[in-house]
């Protein structure tokens, strides 16, 4: 009852609405079969010989490229995995002029498969790769899951890194800058999937100046006591039910 309440409210401010900025994390996927890191099947309730946090981080990657890649090609790369409703639902909202840009923390590249065309990928994109050594640029993930072991440079034998920001490292200014336009500017601020615990991308939400900041997500966040509206639910389900 609480939801579907929720849900009519969205709907209103959605349709009352030209710009709309969604800010979404880990959970927008999980209904793509991707698995977050902080559910209860999540990433980090798993058990590995080391924490994942140390593994897909800069100094490891350097230190351990073969162990590096060996997680990484098992569990942060879905080739198969395919757009949801709620990335079908956002790129429709852009096309009707409603929703200004997609700001994400995901690297898996879903809301592009959706047909969105703003996308501001915060932490990069498994599909996009680059030779450490010589700068050659690799699109896709072909190049990285058909590599036996680390992936090296067919030009100059160095070691391909994804464009992904692994821990320790920075996030792009440009990208940025444009999240934080976007967020500042915005009238409706919808947040789901995600945690907000990963800084800085989870700093965004305080350039919010407007009174219509939804949170839609499964689990509480910080965050739920300064929302407008909060929504506990599966993104998927939620959005899917918005019409446009
Ligand atoms: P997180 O794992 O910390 O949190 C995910 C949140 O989403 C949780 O609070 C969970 O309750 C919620 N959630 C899970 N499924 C949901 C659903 N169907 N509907 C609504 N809520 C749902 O993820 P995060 O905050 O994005 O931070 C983790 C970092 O991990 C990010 O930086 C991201 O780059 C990276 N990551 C990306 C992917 C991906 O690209 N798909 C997957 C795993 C991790």
């Amino acid at each position: 009852m609480e939801q579907t309440r929720g849900i009519e409210t969205l709907q209103n401010w959605i349709s009352e609405s030209s710009n709309i900025v969604f800010f979404g994390g880990a959970g927008v996927s999980t209904e793509s079969g991707i698995p977050d890191f902080r559910s209860q099947d999540g990433l980090y309730n798993q058990t590995y010989d080391e924490p994942p946090e140390t593994i897909i981080s800069h100094s490891y990657f350097m230190r351990y490229p073969e162990k590096f890649y060996r997680f990484y090609k098992a569990k942060m790369i879905a080739p198969n995995a395919k757009p949801n409703a709620a990335h079908y639902k956002l790129a429709e909202l852009e096309q009707a002029g409603k929703l200004k840009a997609v700001i994400t923390q995901n690297i898996d590249g879903l809301h592009q498969d959706a047909g969105s065309r703003e996308v501001l990928e915060l932490h990069g994109s498994v599909r996009r790769n680059d030779c450490m050594r010589c700068g050659e640029h690799f699109d896709g993930v072909d190049v990285i899951l058909d590599a036996p072991g680390v992936p090296r440079c067919p030009r100059c034998g160095g070691i391909i890194k994804p464009d992904v920001v692994l821990y320790e490292e920075g996030l792009d200014d440009t990208t940025l800058y444009k999240a934080v336009n976007y967020i500042r500017q915005a009238d409706v601020l919808i947040v789901g999937g995600t945690s907000l615990v990963v800084y800085p991308a989870a700093g965004l939400l305080r350039y919010y100046r407007g009174n219509k900041l939804v949170l839609i997500n499964l689990q509480p966040t910080g965050m739920d006591s300064q929302a407008d509206l909060v929504i506990a639910g599966k993104i998927g389900q939620v959005l899917g039910q918005i019409t446009v």
